[in-house]
């Protein structure tokens, strides 16, 4: 197999590999031994694993300094808290030095192994090749049942299309990448984003694994949160959908005045509490769904407003150099002082 003219940074990287991890200490061994090797087999000596550690509470961060004092194309980045799947994955975007970027979750859900047919599809010209799931091993039928749900009502909803059963695992080129970091908003929804970005992608099917070790982190209210962050990052035809759905019933509450109307001139007015009672309840409740609807929007540009950083990061641990970016611009500050 012919895998083209390889890119290659000043720094000699070629790929990258960013995963974000989150007390994931159960399945970074596996993880690291299968990747390894992967990346060993296609790009030797010029690859490097950017392991984001957000915020775990286990011994992930220590199993990650271990492994990087191990193998020097191990590259930890700590954050400061946990900041969520998106942002640990955007840190660990930014970081990254390489020409292609594989982007891969901690859990070995997604397969490393696919990293040669997905950089097949690079040097046939593609700027992106997404996984899509054509199978999903050992997970519950609701998270089936709701990422189905999910994926084809975004779908239908969303000004650009994003591929259907598609994760975060891909593989992309820095053209790509340099356009993603230059995003900088808050409520991130990486794969559509990327999808945003447009030039030549494509899918590459693939079975989801089941979990290693461990367990999701994403129960229900994590991922109705994240299908609204991504509804409302991407159509804002909910909005629309309110304003038709508040003329909707202003016409059926017309035509119900007609009718009240022509009841009172009969002289049938007495009966009719049940009716009155269901009506006001109904439009509360249709008021207030519109009224969540704009509060949702409202909040998430409140949010975007105070510009703050997407996340904060405690430490780069490399082989050659730890940096501290926070140690550092005190170091700084207290040079600046005493001069
Ligand atoms: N993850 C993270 N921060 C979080 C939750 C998850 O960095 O707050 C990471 C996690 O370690 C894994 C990836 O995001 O590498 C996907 O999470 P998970 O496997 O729990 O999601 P699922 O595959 O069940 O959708
Ligand atoms: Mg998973």
């Amino acid at each position: 197999m012919t895998l083209g003219i390889d890119r290659q940074t000043e720094k000699g990287l070629i790929l990258s590999v960013v995963i974000p991890c989150y007390n994931e200490q159960d399945n970074m061994e596996a993880l690291l031994d299968r990747l390894v090797s992967v990346c060993e087999t296609a790009v030797p000596g010029a690859y490097e694993i950017v392991l984001v550690n957000d915020g775990s509470s286990d011994q992930t961060w220590n199993m990650i300094t271990r492994a990087s004092d191990a193998n020097k194309s191990i590259v930890g980045v700590n954050l400061s808290r946990n900041c969520g799947h998106q942002l640990a994955l955007s840190a660990g975007l930014e970081i990254c030095q390489g020409e292609e970027i594989f982007i891969l979750d901690a859990d070995l859900q997604d397969p490393p192994e696919l990293l040669p047919e997905m950089r097949q599809k690079l040097a046939e010209g593609y700027d992106v090749a997404y996984g899509t799931r054509v199978h999903r091993e050992g997970e519950t039928w609701f998270k089936r049942f709701s990422a189905s749900i999910f994926y084809r009502v975004l779908d239908k909803l969303s000004d650009v299309s994003i591929p259907r059963d598609t994760g975060d695992f891909r593989l992309m080129t820095r053209r790509v990448l340099n356009q993603l970091n230059a995003m900088p908003e808050r409520f991130r929804f990486v794969r559509g984003m990327v999808s945003w970005i447009g030039f030549k992608q494509t899918a590459v099917p693939y079975r989801r694994d089941e979990r290693f070790a461990g367990e999701t982190h994403y129960p229900l209210q994590k991922m109705l949160r994240f299908a609204v962050d991504a509804v409302t990052s991407f159509s804002t035809v909910p909005l629309r959908l309110a304003s038709h759905l508040g003329l909707l019933c202003s016409l059926i509450a017309l035509t119900m005045f007609g009718w009240v109307a022509v009841n009172f001139l009969l002289g049938h007015t007495v009966p009719g509490w049940a009716s009155l009672a269901s009506i006001i309840l109904l439009m509360g409740g249709v008021q207030l769904l519109v009224l969540g609807i704009f509060g949702e929007y409202l909040g998430r540009m409140y949010m975007e407003t105070k510009q703050r950083p997407l996340y904060i990061i405690d430490q780069v641990y490399r082989q050659e150099v730890c940096e501290n970016p926070v140690h550092q611009y005190l170091e700084d500050i207290r040079k600046l002082v005493n001069d």
